[in-house]
């Protein structure tokens, strides 16, 4: 099924993000998680793909396996920063061969000390990749976006006009970065539509449950963090299980104010942890 079709069926989707196994031996360990977060019925389940890294390989087998042997329609995630086109068409046949519809087009981030970049052979932009699948047609097309602005970008008016040229480039919806502040991600919805920006935007929530997380995901993306989030973690930070309890509370809390604004699909980053999903889609049963 193309994502796309589940947005026009639904007033509020909900979905995962799980990553793959970094190393063979970690394989039956996803599985059995992709199993378990697969029996909760999320309309759809994302796959990571790790720029360049040994977890590349795999984004595709967890992605079939999530649609063909669990009956949920899986997005694979796809970066092209260090790709050439021919890579890319083999990585894209690839998910054809295996039946997936759906691919979160993106740059990925650039390797540390590229001197290479950008490498005229390679992709320089997202938008660059999303054109091509575009034109070859067959996919459902997802692209990444921040509602706190790209790392990258001097500001967020340029990063909101790129990001109007991506969608324009052929992007059926967005998903957000993770962020902790609802009033940022309400006011780029904002921004979004002003700028003309209609395809469906995705809220992507973390439920955080240690205080190296936090700082690992912050430092890399750039996350404001809001006082009664801080004090939380300040609270909890020696007792990983009280923490994790918080942080259940606290996405439960952000993901029914997101869907009270109208929000229209609520992207869970479940980490891998099946406890952790189930625990919010309970606290949410019978509000979406
Ligand atoms: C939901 C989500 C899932 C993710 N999953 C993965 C994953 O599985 N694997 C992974 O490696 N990374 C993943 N990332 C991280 C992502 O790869 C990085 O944030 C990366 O640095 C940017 O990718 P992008 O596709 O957003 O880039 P782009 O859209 O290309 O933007 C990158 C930067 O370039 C600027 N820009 C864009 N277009 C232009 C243009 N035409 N001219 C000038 N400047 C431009 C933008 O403003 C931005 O600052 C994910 C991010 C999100 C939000």
């Amino acid at each position: 099924m193309y994502i796309k079709d589940i947005f026009n069926a639904k007033k509020t989707s909900v979905s995962f993000e799980v990553f793959p196994p970094k190393k063979t031996e970690h394989f039956e360990g996803v599985r059995k998680a992709v199993a378990e977060l697969s029996a909760l019925r999320p309309d759809f389940i994302s796959v990571t793909y790790g720029a360049g890294g040994g977890t590349s390989a795999y984004t595709a087998d967890i992605s079939a396996e999530i649609q063909n042997e669990h009956g949920i329609t899986a997005l694979s995630h796809l970066t092209c920063v260090a790709s050439t086109k021919a890579e890319i068409e083999r990585l894209t046949g690839n998910l054809r061969e295996k039946g997936i519809k759906n691919i979160l087009a993106m740059r990925g981030d650039i390797p540390e000390g590229d001197a290479d970049f950008p490498n005229p052979k390679h992709y320089r932009y997202a938008c660059e990749l999303i054109a091509e699948l575009k034109e070859r047609g067959g996919f459902c097309i997802g692209g990444a976006c921040y509602p706190e602005g790209h790392v990258e970008c001097p500001d967020r008016e340029t990063d909101l006009n790129n990001l109007k040229n991506k969608v324009d480039c052929g992007c059926d919806f967005l998903i957000s970065q993770l962020f902790f502040d609802n009033e940022s991600f309400l006011s780029f919805l904002e921004r979004c539509a002003a700028k003309g920006i209609t395809v469906p935007i995705l809220a992507g929530i973390m439920p955080i449950q240690n205080a190296g997380q936090i700082r690992r995901m912050c430092a890399m993306s750039g996350a404001t963090l809001p006082p009664k989030f801080t004090r939380m973690v300040e609270r909890y930070q020696d007792d990983p299980a009280s923490l994790t309890k918080a942080g259940i509370a606290y996405a439960t809390d952000q993901i029914v104010d997101l869907i009270a604004a109208g929000v229209g699909g609520i992207h869970i980053y479940t980490m891998n942890k099946p406890f952790i999903a189930e625990s919010v889609l309970k606290n949410i049963a019978g509000l979406i």
